[in-house]
């Protein structure tokens, strides 16, 4: 037995992820990432929140059906309206919970709410119990409860905790505290309110101070032992308290920190790799644990340092959480055998068309590159995948650019199995591209973001081009990776304008 403390880990990449702008995810990219967080050992993935909209409750419908040992949460405002709903879309999974918040700041009351504390407390006892008719999982938040009067606080916990609630967590919603002060909020409520010690707490930090972390962990060594977060720190404004930021802190400071969490921390490059792909959120390049350079010894004096001795600088190791160090891999002489193997190991299994269309894919670019770094096998696969079964499928591109204008692309494309082309120009390569993909495919929508990043290192690199559209108000993030950028960006374009039309007539189902 262990003598440290497990912290349960909650992650709510799903739901306050999804809820910053521009990271709206798809169905079926949920469900990828829900099977990825399960395997990877989070205790708790909150889904959604199933109330607000068709989608979001099919989506926690269906991870509660497809979850095996995590338990899957769903969130809900206070009426019995959405908790019910909540319930009817989690109620699937092995470990149903269902989470419930109302606002019990004064600001919030007012402004928000307008509603007063003694109904708001009535509401708290009210709905915690609905709840518990439902499931017996249930856990409760006072939104912006780090702003909330301490005595009201501790009455609304107290309702909660009575009616049946059996986590607490205590949301610093706008991200204002400081570690001592979070820390001393989570000691004083446990040590005034009666049956404290029959609850877990939990912690749930906005990093708008950069002190998301630090207040998860000051929460824990006053008692916490669940804590609220998201994979690369994904979440509204500045985000949440980063889930690898989180878990590193533990493993590698045990000595100070006496907790541990399930996490296989093996697995936490990919799944920060897969997030940002999905949201098409780029991971900062210094970022702890997961950033590009998080591992890389640029100067001359650590270079030498970590030759003769890695721990010199080195306070974790890559594979610690999943950078694999030979990252040289393959070239055009390794055989199908092998890059079979390779994908398991990246963590694929595909079935054999899937396969031999992968194989023919890796051919094609180590063709045109000479080493294919994982990286790049990484790429190509997610394209192959995301790009199954859309409406429309690029074929081929042939683009005049550079400093004679007029720019011209060429442009064929599949549209429902029928071959259309179209020649435009525009202001640059990449507006003649995007030009020539709306004269085949008439759309509205608007572009919002275009961005361009470099697979691997050298000059034939791999372009990886995330496209993000705004139709209105509906958002999907397309990308795609080539050897070519302005292949890539018509693809990522393509990729987006399915997603969107999935998302349109999902809509008008509904
Ligand atoms: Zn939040």
């Amino acid at each position: 037995m262990s003598d440290k403390d497990r912290i349960l880990i909650f992650d709510t990449t799903m739901r306050d992820g999804e809820q910053s702008p521009g990271a709206s995810m798809t169905h079926k990219e949920k469900l990828d990432l829900a099977e990825i967080l399960e395997a990877m050992g989070v205790d708790i993935i909150e889904a959604g929140f199933p109330n607000s909209s068709q989608g979001d409750f099919e989506a926690v419908s269906e991870i509660a059906r497809r979850s095996k040992s995590a338990t899957i949460c769903g969130l809900s405002r206070a009426t019995e309206k959405d908790i019910q709903r909540c319930g009817d879309a989690v109620r699937h999974a092995a470990r149903p919970r269902i989470h419930t918040f109302i606002s019990t700041s004064p600001v919030h009351m007012k402004h928000k709410l307008q509603m007063g504390p003694n109904a708001v407390l009535e509401a708290v006892g009210h709905s915690v119990s609905f709840a518990r008719n439902l499931v017996d999982d249930v856990e409760w938040s006072p939104e912006d409860a780090t702003r909330t009067e301490f005595d009201f606080l501790c009455k609304c916990i107290d309702a909660a905790i009575t009616s049946g609630a059996t986590t607490i967590n205590v949301p610093d919603t706008v991200g204002y505290m400081h570690p001592e002060e979070y820390g001393a909020l989570i000691r004083s409520l446990r040590e005034t309110i009666p049956n404290s010690d029959k609850v877990i707490w939990s912690t749930h930090c906005h990093n708008d101070l950069g002190l998301a972390v630090a207040n998860s962990i000051a929460g824990a060594q006053n008692g916490a032992r669940q804590i609220e977060c998201t994979i690369n720190g994904l979440g509204e404004r500045a985000g949440n308290a980063a889930l690898e930021e989180v878990v590193m802190a533990f493993k590698v400071r045990g000595d100070s920190l006496p907790f541990e969490t399930g996490i296989d921390t093996t697995r936490l490059a990919r799944a920060s790799q897969m997030v940002s792909r999905i949201t098409g959120f780029p991971v900062q390049y210094n970022k702890a644990i997961v950033g590009k350079n998080a591992f890389a010894h640029e100067s001359g004096i650590h270079q030498d340092g970590m030759l003769k001795n890695t721990e010199t600088y080195e306070i974790m190791k890559p594979e610690d959480v999943g950078v694999s160090k030979s990252s040289l891999v393959m070239g055009k002489l390794s055989g199908r055998n092998a890059f079979r193997d390779k994908l398991k190991m990246l963590g694929y299994e595909l079935d054999p068309d899937s396969l031999n269309e992968a194989f023919r894919r890796f051919k094609d670019l180590a063709d045109k590159k000479k080493h294919v770094f994982d990286d790049d096998i990484l790429a190509l696969v997610d394209d192959q995948l995301s790009a199954m079964g859309e409406r429309v499928a690029f074929r081929s591109l042939r683009v005049i650019a550079g400093s004679e204008g007029p720019q011209t692309a060429d442009l064929k494309v599949l549209v429902d199995g029928e071959e259309k082309t179209a020649s435009c120009q525009g202001n640059g390569p990449v507006d003649a591209v995007f030009n020539a993909i709306r004269a085949i495919v008439d759309h509205k929508a608007k572009l919002d973001l275009f961005q361009v990043h470099a697979v691997t290192g050298g000059t034939d690199a791999q372009a990886e081009v995330s496209v993000r559209l705004n139709g209105e108000g509906v958002m999907a993030v397309g990308r795609a990776s080539d050897p070519d950028t302005l292949v890539a960006s018509a693809k990522a374009y393509i990729h987006a304008l399915n997603k969107l039309e999935a998302r349109r007539l999902k809509r008008l189902a509904a």
